[in-house]
């Protein structure tokens, strides 16, 4: 699951600019002729530099939305607490 963003400055969801470095690990697929393909790409490594919001420019109000927040409820998280409660009684 990707990474979401909310800017405080606006409110703004949905539109970011994110500069972001990775390692990645990909499978170079070349025809006879040398057209390339590349397939498969794993990312072995990413830093996010910086998130800046296409709406407002702001670059220091962009708050990372963690995974519980940004989570619809009945989501994964809810399911593996119910089943550690039943485990315990
Ligand atoms: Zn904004």
């Amino acid at each position: 699951m990707a990474t979401r963003y909310r800017c405080n400055a606006c409110g703004n969801l949905t539109r970011f600019d994110v500069v972001a470095t990775r390692r990645t690990k990909s499978f170079h697929h070349f025809t006879v002729g040398g057209e390339l393909h590349v397939e498969d790409e794993v990312v072995l490594d990413e830093q996010i530099e910086q998130v800046t919001c296409r709406w407002c420019g702001s670059a220091k109000a962009i708050e990372e939305l963690s995974r519980d927040s940004a989570a619809e409820p009945g989501a994964d998280a809810g399911t593996e607490n119910e089943v550690a409660t039943a485990a315990q009684s």
